[in-house]
């Protein structure tokens, strides 16, 4: 079983409930469990044009799947959630990355991970702080450095959501 961090981000068709539907949606994963979820947060948007605010949030999974299959999985997630693939960064209705797969390191053409663009966004950084305040890359470096070094850009927590730890033991 690998330990994964992986982050959600929604920002059409109503994101809260979208959020809060993928998440039961990853704990229902064949091979794969969620151990906890952090809060819900609204972001900024980063991509072209005037888009909505996102709503995001980061799980953490106990998986026996291989990363690549876990990516699938997660792609067949956002496919049932209409997702559409048309212009970089642009608006979705969901959208999963891997932020962390265990310790490891990978170069794919498919798949980077650690997710490439972790150290430049508070809105995957704080909510896997929250998750694991004590977590490290496999670089070394901790959340919580690249946290402290990272601009909020208007990040929020939403109001009554709160982080689960319903499978930690
Ligand atoms: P960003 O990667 O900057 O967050 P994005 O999430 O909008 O941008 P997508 O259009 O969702 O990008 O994905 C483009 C491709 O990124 C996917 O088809 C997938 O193969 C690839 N990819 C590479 N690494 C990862 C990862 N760690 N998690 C999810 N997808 C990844
Ligand atoms: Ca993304
Ligand atoms: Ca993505």
């Amino acid at each position: 079983m690998t330990l994964s961090y992986v982050a959600l981000g929604s920002n059409l068709d109503n994101p809260r409930r979208r959020v809060a539907a993928a998440l039961e949606e990853l704990a229902q994963l064949p091979g794969t469990r969620c151990l906890a979820n952090s809060a819900c947060y609204r972001s900024k948007a980063v991509g072209p044009g005037n888009q909505p605010d996102y709503i995001n949030a980061v799980a953490a999974l106990e998986t026996n799947r291989p990363a690549l299959q876990l990516l699938r999985l997660l792609q067949g997630i956002e496919d049932r959630h209409g997702r559409q693939h048309r212009q970089r960064w642009g608006a979705r209705t969901l959208d999963l990355d891997i932020l962390l797969y265990g310790n490891e390191v990978i170069d794919h053409p498919d798949l980077q991970v650690p997710h490439p663009r972790i150290r430049q966004r508070a809105f995957v950084l704080q909510p896997l702080f929250e998750l694991a305040p004590g977590l490290s890359l496999p670089c070394g470096a901790t959340v919580a450095a690249l946290l402290a070094r990272c601009p909020r850009r208007g990040l929020r927590k939403l109001a009554g959501t709160n982080s689960s730890m319903a499978g930690v033991q």
